[in-house]
Protein backbone atom coordinates (compact mmCIF):
# COMPACT_ATOMS: atom_id res chain seq x y z
CA UNK A 1 0.00 0.00 0.00
CA UNK A 2 1.39 3.35 -0.56
CA UNK A 3 0.99 4.90 2.28
CA UNK A 4 2.62 8.26 0.69
CA UNK A 5 -0.80 8.58 -1.15
CA UNK A 6 -2.76 7.91 2.41
CA UNK A 7 -0.99 10.89 3.76
CA UNK A 8 0.03 13.58 1.95
CA UNK A 9 2.45 15.97 3.04
CA UNK A 10 -0.19 18.85 4.24
CA UNK A 11 -2.77 16.49 5.52
CA UNK A 12 0.27 15.06 7.51
CA UNK A 13 1.04 18.39 8.99
CA UNK A 14 -2.82 19.63 9.75
CA UNK A 15 -2.80 16.07 11.71
CA UNK A 16 0.03 16.90 13.58
CA UNK A 17 -0.86 20.09 14.84
CA UNK A 18 -3.10 17.63 17.03
CA UNK A 19 -0.64 14.91 17.48
CA UNK A 20 2.98 15.54 16.90
CA UNK A 21 3.95 14.07 12.78
CA UNK A 22 6.89 12.48 14.22
CA UNK A 23 4.95 10.81 16.71
CA UNK A 24 2.69 9.84 13.77
CA UNK A 25 5.46 9.00 11.40
CA UNK A 26 7.06 6.67 14.50
CA UNK A 27 3.44 5.03 14.45
CA UNK A 28 3.43 3.64 10.72
CA UNK A 29 6.69 1.78 10.39
CA UNK A 30 7.26 -1.23 8.47
CA UNK A 31 10.53 -3.40 9.76
CA UNK A 32 11.54 -0.88 12.03
CA UNK A 33 11.71 1.89 10.08
CA UNK A 34 9.95 5.21 9.54
CA UNK A 35 7.93 5.70 6.61
CA UNK A 36 8.13 9.93 5.79
CA UNK A 37 10.96 10.87 7.24
CA UNK A 38 12.64 11.80 4.44
CA UNK A 39 9.75 14.15 3.40
CA UNK A 40 10.32 16.56 7.27
CA UNK A 41 13.47 18.32 7.37
CA UNK A 42 14.86 17.68 10.55
CA UNK A 43 16.29 20.83 12.46
CA UNK A 44 18.20 21.23 15.61
CA UNK A 45 18.60 24.47 17.28
CA UNK A 46 21.57 24.64 20.04
CA UNK A 47 19.97 27.53 22.70
CA UNK A 48 16.92 28.46 24.16
CA UNK A 49 17.29 32.59 24.12
CA UNK A 50 15.87 34.57 22.15
CA UNK A 51 17.95 33.89 19.18
CA UNK A 52 16.90 29.95 19.81
CA UNK A 53 13.59 30.88 19.96
CA UNK A 54 12.60 33.25 16.92
CA UNK A 55 14.70 31.01 14.60
CA UNK A 56 12.40 28.07 15.21
CA UNK A 57 9.19 30.04 15.47
CA UNK A 58 9.97 31.03 12.26
CA UNK A 59 10.82 27.86 10.77
CA UNK A 60 8.29 26.14 11.96
CA UNK A 61 5.69 28.80 10.74
CA UNK A 62 6.84 29.10 7.55
CA UNK A 63 7.77 25.56 6.82
CA UNK A 64 5.24 23.11 7.64
CA UNK A 65 6.92 20.29 6.68
CA UNK A 66 10.10 20.70 9.47
CA UNK A 67 10.39 18.66 12.09
CA UNK A 68 12.69 21.00 15.50
CA UNK A 69 14.44 20.04 18.11
CA UNK A 70 16.08 22.63 20.76
CA UNK A 71 18.93 21.55 22.69
CA UNK A 72 19.70 23.68 25.86
CA UNK A 73 22.62 23.57 28.11
CA UNK A 74 20.48 24.19 31.44
CA UNK A 75 17.72 22.52 32.62
CA UNK A 76 15.32 25.83 31.74
CA UNK A 77 14.54 27.85 28.65
CA UNK A 78 14.57 31.24 27.49
CA UNK A 79 18.19 32.42 28.08
CA UNK A 80 18.76 35.93 28.85
CA UNK A 81 15.06 37.02 29.28
CA UNK A 82 15.33 34.67 32.21
CA UNK A 83 18.94 35.24 32.92
CA UNK A 84 20.20 38.91 31.96
CA UNK A 85 16.37 41.00 31.72
CA UNK A 86 16.57 42.83 34.52
CA UNK A 87 13.78 41.95 37.21
CA UNK A 88 11.98 45.41 37.52
CA UNK A 89 11.67 45.63 33.73
CA UNK A 90 8.64 42.35 34.28
CA UNK A 91 6.98 43.22 30.68
CA UNK A 92 10.19 43.00 28.88
CA UNK A 93 9.76 38.61 29.64
CA UNK A 94 5.86 38.82 28.36
CA UNK A 95 8.57 37.16 24.87
CA UNK A 96 7.86 33.99 27.27
CA UNK A 97 4.91 33.18 26.18
CA UNK A 98 5.54 33.63 22.47
CA UNK A 99 8.36 31.25 22.93
CA UNK A 100 6.04 28.74 25.26
CA UNK A 101 3.43 28.12 22.24
CA UNK A 102 6.36 27.43 19.80
CA UNK A 103 7.94 25.19 22.28
CA UNK A 104 4.91 23.57 22.56
CA UNK A 105 3.98 22.76 18.90
CA UNK A 106 3.67 19.68 18.01
CA UNK A 107 6.70 19.80 15.48
CA UNK A 108 9.01 21.09 18.32
CA UNK A 109 10.34 19.78 21.07
CA UNK A 110 12.99 21.16 23.83
CA UNK A 111 15.38 19.22 25.31
CA UNK A 112 16.96 21.03 28.29
CA UNK A 113 20.15 19.80 30.65
CA UNK A 114 22.29 19.48 27.10
CA UNK A 115 25.71 21.14 26.57
CA UNK A 116 26.16 20.87 23.39
CA UNK A 117 29.89 20.72 22.51
CA UNK A 118 30.00 18.70 26.13
CA UNK A 119 27.43 16.09 26.08
CA UNK A 120 26.89 16.13 22.46
CA UNK A 121 29.18 17.27 19.48
CA UNK A 122 28.30 19.14 17.21
CA UNK A 123 29.78 16.48 14.37
CA UNK A 124 27.28 14.22 16.67
CA UNK A 125 24.26 16.94 15.51
CA UNK A 126 25.38 17.35 11.81
CA UNK A 127 24.70 13.37 11.40
CA UNK A 128 21.25 13.31 13.20
CA UNK A 129 19.52 16.71 11.53
CA UNK A 130 20.00 18.12 8.48
CA UNK A 131 20.93 20.84 9.78
CA UNK A 132 21.72 22.53 12.67
CA UNK A 133 21.53 26.30 14.16
CA UNK A 134 23.92 27.95 16.93
CA UNK A 135 21.90 29.87 18.82
CA UNK A 136 24.03 29.97 22.07
CA UNK A 137 24.36 33.49 22.81
CA UNK A 138 27.09 34.79 24.69
CA UNK A 139 28.41 33.63 27.92
CA UNK A 140 31.81 34.92 28.38
CA UNK A 141 32.89 39.16 28.84
CA UNK A 142 35.18 41.25 27.52
CA UNK A 143 37.98 42.31 30.10
CA UNK A 144 39.34 45.81 31.27
CA UNK A 145 42.86 44.21 30.71
CA UNK A 146 44.42 46.56 33.55
CA UNK A 147 46.27 45.49 36.74
CA UNK A 148 43.81 44.52 39.53
CA UNK A 149 41.23 42.94 37.54
CA UNK A 150 40.87 40.06 39.86
CA UNK A 151 41.22 42.09 43.26
CA UNK A 152 38.58 40.81 45.65
CA UNK A 153 35.65 43.99 45.26
CA UNK A 154 35.97 43.76 41.36
CA UNK A 155 32.97 41.86 39.21
CA UNK A 156 31.75 41.00 35.75
CA UNK A 157 28.46 42.75 35.27
CA UNK A 158 27.94 39.16 33.78
CA UNK A 159 28.11 37.70 36.89
CA UNK A 160 26.52 40.39 38.85
CA UNK A 161 23.76 40.16 36.89
CA UNK A 162 23.71 36.52 36.81
CA UNK A 163 23.93 36.41 40.52
CA UNK A 164 20.80 38.80 40.93
CA UNK A 165 18.70 36.95 38.77
CA UNK A 166 19.51 33.60 39.98
CA UNK A 167 21.85 32.15 37.21
CA UNK A 168 23.11 28.96 38.44
CA UNK A 169 26.85 29.40 38.26
CA UNK A 170 26.30 32.94 39.76
CA UNK A 171 24.56 31.33 42.98
CA UNK A 172 27.88 32.09 44.96
CA UNK A 173 29.37 35.42 43.92
CA UNK A 174 28.43 37.41 47.03
CA UNK A 175 29.58 40.20 46.01
CA UNK A 176 30.93 42.38 48.60
CA UNK A 177 28.23 45.89 49.00
CA UNK A 178 30.24 47.15 52.54
CA UNK A 179 31.41 50.32 50.93
CA UNK A 180 29.78 53.44 50.18
CA UNK A 181 30.82 53.96 46.40
CA UNK A 182 30.42 51.72 43.36
CA UNK A 183 32.35 52.39 40.17
CA UNK A 184 30.63 50.56 36.53
CA UNK A 185 32.73 50.76 33.77
CA UNK A 186 30.80 50.90 30.95
CA UNK A 187 27.74 52.91 29.93
CA UNK A 188 25.49 50.38 27.93
CA UNK A 189 22.12 49.77 28.95
CA UNK A 190 24.06 46.71 31.00
CA UNK A 191 25.57 48.99 33.38
CA UNK A 192 22.10 50.97 33.81
CA UNK A 193 20.66 47.73 34.60
CA UNK A 194 23.36 47.27 37.42
CA UNK A 195 23.31 50.80 38.74
CA UNK A 196 19.40 51.16 39.03
CA UNK A 197 19.41 47.68 41.26
CA UNK A 198 22.59 48.70 43.10
CA UNK A 199 20.44 51.87 44.31
CA UNK A 200 16.77 51.31 43.58
CA UNK A 201 15.05 51.06 47.14
CA UNK A 202 14.00 47.10 48.11
CA UNK A 203 10.48 48.06 48.48
CA UNK A 204 10.65 48.45 44.42
CA UNK A 205 12.83 44.90 43.95
CA UNK A 206 10.97 43.00 46.79
CA UNK A 207 7.57 42.31 44.75
CA UNK A 208 9.58 41.74 41.52
CA UNK A 209 11.39 38.01 40.11
CA UNK A 210 14.67 38.98 42.01
CA UNK A 211 16.54 35.88 44.02
CA UNK A 212 15.69 36.13 47.57
CA UNK A 213 19.41 36.11 48.54
CA UNK A 214 19.87 39.07 46.46
CA UNK A 215 17.24 41.20 47.96
CA UNK A 216 18.49 40.10 51.23
CA UNK A 217 21.62 40.95 50.33
CA UNK A 218 20.74 44.60 48.65
CA UNK A 219 19.05 45.16 52.04
CA UNK A 220 22.28 45.19 54.07
CA UNK A 221 23.73 46.78 51.01
CA UNK A 222 26.23 50.28 52.37
CA UNK A 223 26.08 51.41 48.66
CA UNK A 224 25.52 55.07 48.34
CA UNK A 225 26.75 56.26 45.29
CA UNK A 226 27.14 55.05 41.71
CA UNK A 227 29.55 56.54 39.10
CA UNK A 228 29.07 54.53 35.77
CA UNK A 229 32.10 55.29 33.77
CA UNK A 230 32.39 55.88 29.95
CA UNK A 231 35.27 56.17 27.77
CA UNK A 232 34.03 58.68 25.53
CA UNK A 233 31.67 61.55 25.93
CA UNK A 234 28.10 61.68 26.20
CA UNK A 235 27.01 62.08 22.95
CA UNK A 236 28.31 58.28 22.43
CA UNK A 237 26.97 57.12 25.63
CA UNK A 238 25.62 53.31 24.54
CA UNK A 239 22.22 53.24 26.88
CA UNK A 240 19.31 54.65 25.60
CA UNK A 241 16.49 57.16 26.86
CA UNK A 242 14.55 55.14 28.69
CA UNK A 243 17.23 53.88 31.36
CA UNK A 244 18.46 56.80 31.87
CA UNK A 245 14.88 58.52 32.61
CA UNK A 246 14.73 55.81 35.23
CA UNK A 247 17.76 56.47 36.54
CA UNK A 248 16.57 60.26 36.78
CA UNK A 249 13.27 59.25 38.42
CA UNK A 250 14.92 56.90 40.77
CA UNK A 251 13.05 57.27 44.39
CA UNK A 252 15.33 57.92 47.04
CA UNK A 253 18.57 59.02 44.40
CA UNK A 254 19.88 62.48 43.01
CA UNK A 255 22.10 62.77 39.89
CA UNK A 256 25.84 63.92 40.50
CA UNK A 257 26.96 64.80 37.08
CA UNK A 258 29.79 67.59 36.15
CA UNK A 259 28.85 70.26 34.04
CA UNK A 260 32.48 70.53 32.03
CA UNK A 261 31.32 67.20 30.49
CA UNK A 262 28.58 68.55 28.71
CA UNK A 263 30.37 71.64 27.40
CA UNK A 264 29.98 72.05 23.98
CA UNK A 265 27.31 69.65 23.32
CA UNK A 266 24.52 71.98 23.04
CA UNK A 267 26.01 73.68 20.40
CA UNK A 268 26.58 70.29 18.25
CA UNK A 269 23.30 68.99 18.70
CA UNK A 270 21.12 70.28 16.26
CA UNK A 271 23.25 67.68 13.71
CA UNK A 272 22.69 64.98 16.36
CA UNK A 273 20.01 62.24 14.56
CA UNK A 274 16.75 62.32 16.67
CA UNK A 275 17.00 59.38 19.60
CA UNK A 276 20.50 60.89 19.89
CA UNK A 277 19.40 64.29 20.45
CA UNK A 278 16.25 63.39 23.12
CA UNK A 279 18.70 61.30 24.95
CA UNK A 280 21.21 63.82 25.10
CA UNK A 281 18.77 66.62 26.20
CA UNK A 282 17.75 64.64 28.84
CA UNK A 283 20.97 64.55 30.18
CA UNK A 284 22.05 67.89 29.94
CA UNK A 285 18.56 68.58 32.03
CA UNK A 286 19.73 66.82 34.38
CA UNK A 287 23.30 67.84 34.80
CA UNK A 288 23.02 71.69 33.76
CA UNK A 289 19.73 72.84 34.83
CA UNK A 290 18.18 74.32 37.91
CA UNK A 291 15.63 71.62 39.19
CA UNK A 292 11.93 73.04 39.90
CA UNK A 293 10.88 72.88 43.58
CA UNK A 294 9.31 69.69 43.75
CA UNK A 295 12.73 67.83 42.59
CA UNK A 296 14.51 69.91 44.29
CA UNK A 297 12.55 69.03 47.09
CA UNK A 298 13.51 65.08 46.51
CA UNK A 299 16.84 65.61 45.33
CA UNK A 300 17.34 66.92 49.16
CA UNK A 301 15.82 64.20 50.66
CA UNK A 302 17.93 61.70 48.77
CA UNK A 303 20.45 59.10 50.34
CA UNK A 304 21.79 57.72 47.62
CA UNK A 305 23.22 59.02 44.20
CA UNK A 306 24.68 58.45 40.56
CA UNK A 307 26.28 60.23 38.20
CA UNK A 308 27.82 59.78 34.62
CA UNK A 309 31.65 60.47 34.57
CA UNK A 310 33.33 60.35 30.94
CA UNK A 311 36.47 60.45 28.82
CA UNK A 312 37.80 58.14 31.38
CA UNK A 313 39.49 54.78 30.86
CA UNK A 314 40.37 52.45 33.37
CA UNK A 315 44.14 52.20 33.99
CA UNK A 316 44.45 49.97 37.11
CA UNK A 317 42.28 49.13 40.25
CA UNK A 318 44.06 50.06 43.36
CA UNK A 319 44.18 47.91 46.45
CA UNK A 320 44.05 48.58 50.08
CA UNK A 321 47.30 47.13 50.73
CA UNK A 322 46.17 45.85 54.65
CA UNK A 323 43.40 44.08 53.22
CA UNK A 324 43.98 43.12 49.41
CA UNK A 325 40.70 44.52 48.24
CA UNK A 326 39.76 47.22 45.80
CA UNK A 327 39.89 50.81 47.58
CA UNK A 328 40.08 52.92 44.42
CA UNK A 329 40.29 52.97 40.41
CA UNK A 330 42.87 55.26 38.40
CA UNK A 331 41.47 56.41 35.28
CA UNK A 332 42.80 57.67 32.27
CA UNK A 333 41.57 60.85 31.29
CA UNK A 334 40.85 60.95 27.18
CA UNK A 335 39.51 63.12 24.75
CA UNK A 336 38.09 62.72 21.68
CA UNK A 337 39.56 62.33 18.15
CA UNK A 338 36.87 62.54 15.55
CA UNK A 339 33.17 63.59 15.91
CA UNK A 340 29.74 61.86 16.47
CA UNK A 341 29.21 57.58 16.55
CA UNK A 342 32.90 56.89 15.50
CA UNK A 343 35.00 59.17 17.40
CA UNK A 344 37.95 57.86 19.35
CA UNK A 345 39.30 58.17 22.47
CA UNK A 346 42.40 58.93 22.85
CA UNK A 347 44.99 58.84 26.39
CA UNK A 348 46.17 62.38 27.00
CA UNK A 349 48.77 61.00 29.69
CA UNK A 350 46.64 62.60 32.76
CA UNK A 351 45.30 60.13 35.07
CA UNK A 352 42.86 60.67 37.97
CA UNK A 353 41.83 58.40 41.66
CA UNK A 354 38.80 57.27 42.00
CA UNK A 355 37.69 56.36 45.96
CA UNK A 356 35.51 52.81 45.93
CA UNK A 357 35.30 49.50 47.34
CA UNK A 358 33.16 47.80 43.91
CA UNK A 359 34.15 48.19 40.62
CA UNK A 360 32.04 46.30 37.93
CA UNK A 361 32.96 46.05 35.34
CA UNK A 362 30.07 46.33 32.35
CA UNK A 363 32.06 46.58 28.97
CA UNK A 364 29.92 44.43 26.73
CA UNK A 365 29.72 39.78 26.86
CA UNK A 366 31.66 37.56 24.58
CA UNK A 367 30.85 34.53 23.11
CA UNK A 368 32.56 31.39 23.34
CA UNK A 369 34.05 28.70 21.47
CA UNK A 370 31.64 25.28 22.10
CA UNK A 371 33.23 22.67 20.42
CA UNK A 372 36.65 22.53 18.43
CA UNK A 373 35.17 21.59 15.34
CA UNK A 374 33.82 25.00 14.30
CA UNK A 375 35.48 28.00 12.80
CA UNK A 376 35.54 30.76 15.20
CA UNK A 377 36.43 34.41 14.62
CA UNK A 378 38.03 34.99 18.23
CA UNK A 379 38.66 38.43 17.51
CA UNK A 380 35.03 39.48 17.08
CA UNK A 381 33.90 36.36 19.29
CA UNK A 382 31.52 35.45 17.04
CA UNK A 383 30.91 32.32 14.24
CA UNK A 384 31.45 33.73 10.62
CA UNK A 385 28.58 33.59 8.85
CA UNK A 386 27.50 35.21 6.10
CA UNK A 387 23.39 35.69 6.89
CA UNK A 388 23.79 33.52 9.16
CA UNK A 389 25.16 30.48 6.83
CA UNK A 390 28.07 29.52 8.76
CA UNK A 391 31.05 29.70 6.31
CA UNK A 392 32.81 26.54 5.28
CA UNK A 393 30.40 24.39 7.38
CA UNK A 394 27.48 23.28 5.17
CA UNK A 395 24.17 22.39 7.13
CA UNK A 396 25.13 24.87 10.22
CA UNK A 397 23.48 27.72 11.07
CA UNK A 398 24.01 30.61 13.71
CA UNK A 399 21.72 33.59 14.81
CA UNK A 400 21.11 35.54 18.09
CA UNK A 401 24.96 36.83 19.27
CA UNK A 402 27.00 34.04 18.82
CA UNK A 403 26.42 35.08 14.77
CA UNK A 404 26.26 38.94 15.39
CA UNK A 405 28.17 39.87 18.49
CA UNK A 406 26.73 41.00 22.18
CA UNK A 407 24.38 44.13 21.24
CA UNK A 408 21.26 44.44 20.18
CA UNK A 409 17.84 44.17 22.46
CA UNK A 410 15.30 41.64 21.29
CA UNK A 411 13.62 42.66 18.81
CA UNK A 412 17.09 43.06 17.02
CA UNK A 413 17.64 39.39 17.75
CA UNK A 414 14.42 38.23 16.71
CA UNK A 415 14.95 40.14 12.88
CA UNK A 416 18.73 38.57 12.78
CA UNK A 417 17.34 34.82 14.15
CA UNK A 418 14.60 35.67 11.42
CA UNK A 419 17.04 36.24 8.90
CA UNK A 420 18.77 32.99 9.27
CA UNK A 421 15.56 31.00 9.27
CA UNK A 422 15.08 32.93 5.81
CA UNK A 423 18.31 31.94 4.41
CA UNK A 424 17.93 28.24 5.48
CA UNK A 425 14.64 27.86 3.76
CA UNK A 426 16.38 29.49 0.62
CA UNK A 427 18.80 26.86 0.38
CA UNK A 428 16.50 23.83 1.11
CA UNK A 429 14.37 25.53 -1.64
CA UNK A 430 17.28 25.52 -4.29
CA UNK A 431 18.61 22.78 -3.06
CA UNK A 432 22.04 24.16 -1.31
CA UNK A 433 20.90 22.40 1.72
CA UNK A 434 20.27 18.83 0.85
CA UNK A 435 16.50 17.50 2.50
CA UNK A 436 16.65 14.42 1.40
CA UNK A 437 18.73 11.91 2.80
CA UNK A 438 16.75 10.33 5.99
CA UNK A 439 17.86 11.31 9.33
CA UNK A 440 17.57 9.99 12.85
CA UNK A 441 17.39 13.61 14.66
CA UNK A 442 16.51 13.31 18.59
CA UNK A 443 15.97 9.62 18.28
CA UNK A 444 19.74 8.87 17.54
CA UNK A 445 20.61 11.90 20.10
CA UNK A 446 18.90 10.71 22.77
CA UNK A 447 19.97 7.43 22.80
CA UNK A 448 23.65 8.78 22.74
CA UNK A 449 22.64 10.69 25.86
CA UNK A 450 21.09 7.98 27.02
CA UNK A 451 24.42 6.11 26.84
CA UNK A 452 26.34 9.33 28.29
CA UNK A 453 24.75 9.54 31.18
CA UNK A 454 22.73 12.86 30.47
CA UNK A 455 18.62 12.92 31.19
CA UNK A 456 17.37 15.74 29.30
CA UNK A 457 14.44 17.95 30.19
CA UNK A 458 11.30 18.15 28.23
CA UNK A 459 8.97 20.88 28.56
CA UNK A 460 6.77 19.61 30.59
CA UNK A 461 9.42 19.08 32.88
CA UNK A 462 10.42 22.65 32.72
CA UNK A 463 6.20 23.38 33.18
CA UNK A 464 7.02 21.42 36.82
CA UNK A 465 9.73 23.98 37.65
CA UNK A 466 7.78 26.97 36.50
CA UNK A 467 4.83 26.06 39.16
CA UNK A 468 7.30 25.06 41.91
CA UNK A 469 9.03 28.55 41.43
CA UNK A 470 5.59 30.45 40.81
CA UNK A 471 4.09 28.99 44.04
CA UNK A 472 7.26 30.13 45.98
CA UNK A 473 7.02 33.27 44.35
CA UNK A 474 3.19 33.56 45.37
CA UNK A 475 4.23 33.59 48.79
CA UNK A 476 6.93 36.05 48.99
CA UNK A 477 4.42 38.15 46.80
CA UNK A 478 7.06 38.08 44.03
CA UNK A 479 6.03 36.16 40.16
CA UNK A 480 8.26 33.35 41.17
CA UNK A 481 10.71 32.21 43.46
CA UNK A 482 13.79 30.94 41.24
CA UNK A 483 15.45 27.80 41.99
CA UNK A 484 19.30 28.47 42.25
CA UNK A 485 20.87 25.66 41.41
CA UNK A 486 20.52 22.99 38.55
CA UNK A 487 20.43 20.13 41.03
CA UNK A 488 17.39 21.41 42.70
CA UNK A 489 15.99 22.08 39.28
CA UNK A 490 16.70 18.44 37.90
CA UNK A 491 14.99 17.19 41.28
CA UNK A 492 11.89 18.88 40.66
CA UNK A 493 12.39 17.99 36.96
CA UNK A 494 12.32 14.31 37.30
CA UNK A 495 9.76 14.08 40.28
P1 LIG B 1 20.88 34.18 25.01
O1 LIG B 1 19.66 34.86 25.44
O2 LIG B 1 22.08 34.29 25.89
O3 LIG B 1 20.54 32.63 24.81
C1 LIG B 1 21.54 31.68 24.59
C2 LIG B 1 21.09 30.33 25.17
O4 LIG B 1 22.03 29.32 24.78
C3 LIG B 1 21.05 30.30 26.69
O5 LIG B 1 19.84 29.75 27.14
C4 LIG B 1 22.24 29.39 27.07
O6 LIG B 1 22.04 28.68 28.29
C5 LIG B 1 22.28 28.46 25.87
N1 LIG B 1 23.58 27.83 25.69
C6 LIG B 1 24.81 28.37 25.87
N2 LIG B 1 25.77 27.46 25.62
C7 LIG B 1 25.15 26.31 25.28
C8 LIG B 1 25.61 25.01 24.94
N3 LIG B 1 26.91 24.72 24.90
N4 LIG B 1 24.69 24.05 24.66
C9 LIG B 1 23.35 24.32 24.70
N5 LIG B 1 22.87 25.55 25.04
C10 LIG B 1 23.75 26.53 25.31
N6 LIG B 1 16.93 43.15 25.45
C11 LIG B 1 15.74 43.78 25.53
O7 LIG B 1 15.05 43.91 24.50
N7 LIG B 1 15.27 44.27 26.71
C12 LIG B 1 15.96 44.13 27.87
O8 LIG B 1 15.51 44.59 28.93
C13 LIG B 1 17.20 43.46 27.83
N8 LIG B 1 17.92 43.30 28.95
C14 LIG B 1 19.13 42.68 28.88
C15 LIG B 1 19.88 42.57 30.05
C16 LIG B 1 21.13 41.99 30.01
C17 LIG B 1 21.96 41.88 31.28
C18 LIG B 1 21.66 41.53 28.78
C19 LIG B 1 23.03 40.93 28.73
C20 LIG B 1 20.92 41.64 27.61
C21 LIG B 1 19.65 42.21 27.66
N9 LIG B 1 18.87 42.36 26.51
C22 LIG B 1 17.66 42.98 26.57
C23 LIG B 1 19.34 41.81 25.22
C24 LIG B 1 18.77 40.39 24.96
O9 LIG B 1 18.86 39.66 26.16
C25 LIG B 1 19.53 39.71 23.82
O10 LIG B 1 19.26 40.42 22.63
C26 LIG B 1 19.15 38.25 23.60
O11 LIG B 1 19.00 37.55 24.81
C27 LIG B 1 20.20 37.51 22.76
O12 LIG B 1 19.67 36.24 22.49
P2 LIG B 1 20.55 34.94 22.22
O13 LIG B 1 19.58 33.83 22.03
O14 LIG B 1 21.56 35.20 21.20
O15 LIG B 1 21.36 34.68 23.58
P1 LIG C 1 26.94 47.90 24.96
O1 LIG C 1 25.64 48.54 24.77
O2 LIG C 1 27.72 47.52 23.77
O3 LIG C 1 27.83 48.85 25.90
C1 LIG C 1 29.15 48.54 26.21
C2 LIG C 1 29.81 49.71 26.90
O4 LIG C 1 31.15 49.31 27.26
C3 LIG C 1 29.95 50.96 26.02
O5 LIG C 1 29.81 52.10 26.82
C4 LIG C 1 31.40 50.83 25.49
O6 LIG C 1 31.98 52.07 25.16
C5 LIG C 1 32.08 50.26 26.71
N1 LIG C 1 33.32 49.57 26.39
C6 LIG C 1 33.50 48.54 25.52
N2 LIG C 1 34.79 48.17 25.53
C7 LIG C 1 35.44 48.97 26.41
C8 LIG C 1 36.77 49.06 26.86
N3 LIG C 1 37.70 48.23 26.40
N4 LIG C 1 37.08 50.00 27.77
C9 LIG C 1 36.15 50.83 28.24
N5 LIG C 1 34.85 50.80 27.88
C10 LIG C 1 34.51 49.87 26.96
O7 LIG C 1 26.82 46.52 25.80
P2 LIG C 1 25.90 46.10 27.05
O8 LIG C 1 25.63 47.23 27.96
O9 LIG C 1 26.58 44.88 27.55
O10 LIG C 1 24.52 45.69 26.36
C11 LIG C 1 24.46 44.66 25.38
C12 LIG C 1 23.18 44.79 24.57
O11 LIG C 1 22.07 44.41 25.37
C13 LIG C 1 22.92 46.19 24.08
O12 LIG C 1 22.44 46.18 22.76
C14 LIG C 1 21.86 46.68 25.02
O13 LIG C 1 21.02 47.68 24.46
C15 LIG C 1 21.08 45.42 25.31
N6 LIG C 1 20.40 45.58 26.59
C16 LIG C 1 19.19 46.18 26.56
C17 LIG C 1 18.55 46.47 27.75
C18 LIG C 1 17.23 47.16 27.71
O14 LIG C 1 16.64 47.29 26.64
N7 LIG C 1 16.75 47.62 28.83
C19 LIG C 1 19.14 46.15 28.97
C20 LIG C 1 20.40 45.55 28.95
C21 LIG C 1 21.02 45.28 27.75
P3 LIG C 1 32.24 52.48 23.63
O15 LIG C 1 30.90 52.93 23.12
O16 LIG C 1 33.24 53.53 23.72
O17 LIG C 1 32.72 51.22 22.92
Amino acid sequence: MNYKLLFSHRKLWTLGRRRSTSRLHEGIRVSGQALFSSCSPKVCVVGSGPGGFYTAQHLIKARPDVELDIYERLPVPFGLVRFGVAPDHPEVKNVINTFTQTAKHSRCNFYGNVNVGRDVTINELKEAYHAVVLSYGAEGNRTMGVPGEDLAGVYAAKDFVGWYNGLPNCRELNPDLSCETAVILGQGNVALDVARILLAPISMLKSTDITQPALEALAQSQVRRVLIVGRRGPLQIACTIKEIREMVNLPGTKPEMLPADFEGISEVLKDVPRPRKRLTELMLKTALETPGEKELERRKSASRSWGFRFFRSPVEVLAEPRTNKTSAIRLAVNRLEGSGADAQAVLTGEVEDVTCGLVISSIGYRSLLIDPGLPFDSRKAIIPNSMGRIQHTPGVYCSGWVKTGPTGVIATTMNNSFDTARSMMEDMDSGALDVSAVKSGSQSITALLRGRGVKPVTFADWEKIDSVETKKGEAEGKPREKLLSVEEMLQVAQT
